[in-house]
């Protein structure tokens, strides 16, 4: 259509567009009671399935990593509980810092962080993740990864056994399904 044979059209991009629609559908279902009874209905669902399917980062730093892959390993089968690794931020909820953090890793880390979907969480494994660990005075090591990311949940150990890792996930679960709570939809 040409707009300029339109004088009242409004353009828009086209996320302005996808901004200002939703913004109506939400005032809409607030008003109509309906994201009430959507948020009832869907809510458990939502929260059922992000936690019962993670997907962490593919990103070894340090020992503790070794743990990571023998939680995957047929013994103690990670996947069986929703633990599903890839290697792109992009498709990924988990990050699971497993090592030292250095002054000259931390921002790629913070970087990988951000380009993950959201809603996303953050697990800290091993005493380096949490705290420094055995390098925690080196002039280059980072006292513990939530002094740059918010961490969900942390897993003591050095380094933790896959058991200890296993129930991290079991813990951000419960944390999941708390925080999702009927939140379906953004007030
Ligand atoms: S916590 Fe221990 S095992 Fe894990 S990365 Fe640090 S030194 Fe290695």
């Amino acid at each position: 259509m040409d707009l300029r044979l339109a004088p009242n059209a409004i353009a828009m991009t086209s996320k302005e567009f996808l901004a200002w629609s939703t913004d109506v559908m939400a005032q809409l279902m607030r008003a109509s009671g309906t994201k009430k009874a959507i948020d009832k209905i869907s809510a458990p669902i939502w929260s059922w399935a992000l936690r019962n399917a993670n997907y962490p980062l593919h990103f070894g730093i340090a020992c503790c990593a070794l743990e990571m892959a023998a939680a995957s390993a047929p013994r103690f089968d990670a996947e069986r509980l929703g633990m599903i690794y890839r290697s792109s931020p992009r498709q990924t909820d988990v990050l699971l810092v497993n090592g030292w953090v250095t002054t000259k890793l931390r921002p790629d880390l913070r970087r990988l962080y951000e380009q993950m979907a959201e809603p996303r969480w953050v697990v800290a494994m091993g005493e380096c993740a949490i705290s420094g660990g055995p390098w925690y005075d080196s002039y280059n090591t980072i006292q513990g990864v939530d002094t740059f990311i918010p961490v969900d949940v942390y897993i003591p150990g050095c380094p933790p056994r896959p058991e200890a890792m296993i129930d991290g996930f079991m813990k951000l679960h419960k944390k999941i399904h708390k925080e999702m709570k009927g939140t379906f939809l953004e007030d």
